[in-house]
């Protein structure tokens, strides 16, 4: 079934700001500008980002269209063939090291079953940066693009210094962000990222799954990685073994963060997912000896 995108907000969110809610799936955001109007992410299929834009339409005027993808998972950029060609895509240069990757066409493939995603034809960016950060002058608003990788290795983070609004996409997640890999490197990576975005001292934090923009979630995600340290750092070697050949399993989620009682049967099992692969990485960090938080 379609989902529709609907336009919402957050209490004491600037105006300039426009949530695009594709159901349960992924918000992206819209920033109107003096120079331009900025779309982040695209959400997950040509339609979905299709509404999206007749939506935000009357909110456009005669300013141009800028859309950043924030990382190269299906969820956040797959909507990108639905754009005029002529609009620029900006992301970080390590996006298109992903889409040269063989797996980002196999998960297109495995998809491609489901109808919404018969459409889908993967569209890169066009304009890349390398460094830490990337800045779009739009006048009135300051769009500081951050590199924040660990949850993807290309993941960027908006900050709206003026408004002191942070779009954190998936760098920040309620109830728990997901690690790359396995390997320390990533989730030393995720945690600085998590640090970072807690420095600026938003105000808002809008996420891009879990519908909040409470600054408060990355103290709480900052605490999951703390006890996921402190847990797997009391373990003995056989202790730790049988955990990471088990998965965690004797080490479930919601040992460590609250869960909410009507979260959905299949939102649950997702992120006990994300959690084998945090407690996974926290296990190879430390018997390699490697401090993550
Ligand atoms: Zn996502």
């Amino acid at each position: 079934m379609e989902i529709a995108v609907e336009l919402t907000t957050y209490p004491g969110l600037d105006d300039r700001i426009t949530i695009l809610r594709a159901g349960d799936e992924v918000d992206a955001v819209f920033v109107r500008t003096l120079r331009y109007n900025v779309l982040v992410d695209t959400l997950a299929t040509p339609s979905l980002c299709r509404q999206a834009l007749a939506l935000i339409s009357d909110r456009m005027g005669d300013r141009p269209l800028l859309v950043v993808n924030s990382h190269m998972d299906w969820d956040h950029f797959w909507g990108n063939v639905a754009l005029r060609r002529d609009v620029p895509i900006i992301a970080h240069s390590v996006a298109l090291e992903r889409l040269r990757d063989p797996s980002s066409l196999k998960i297109l493939s495995e998809k491609k079953h489901e109808p919404r995603f018969g459409e889908v034809e993967i569209v890169a960016p066009t304009i890349t940066f390398s460094g830490e950060t990337m800045t779009l002058q739009g006048g009135d608003l300051t769009l500081e693009l951050i590199h924040t990788p660990g949850h993807t290795p290309d993941h960027i983070a908006v900050w709206i210094p003026e408004i002191r609004i942070c779009l954190a996409v998936d760098a920040v997640e309620f109830p728990i962000p997901e690690v790359w890999s396995k390997d320390p490197a990533d989730l030393q990576a995720l945690c600085k990222s998590l640090k970072r975005i807690r420095d600026l001292q938003a105000q808002h934090v809008v996420l891009a799954h879990g519908q909040s923009a409470s600054p408060a979630i990355i103290d709480a995600n900052l605490r999951y990685f703390s006890a996921l340290r402190d847990r797997v750092a009391g373990l003995s070697e056989h202790e730790s073994a049988v955990a990471a050949l088990t998965e965690g399993s004797r080490l479930p989620l919601q040992d460590f963060v609250g869960m909410p009682r009507d979260m959905p049967s299949e939102t649950l099992a997702f992120y006990e997912r994300c959690h084998r692969s945090n407690l996974l990485a926290a296990l190879e960090a430390r018997n390699a000896g490697v401090a993550f938080i």
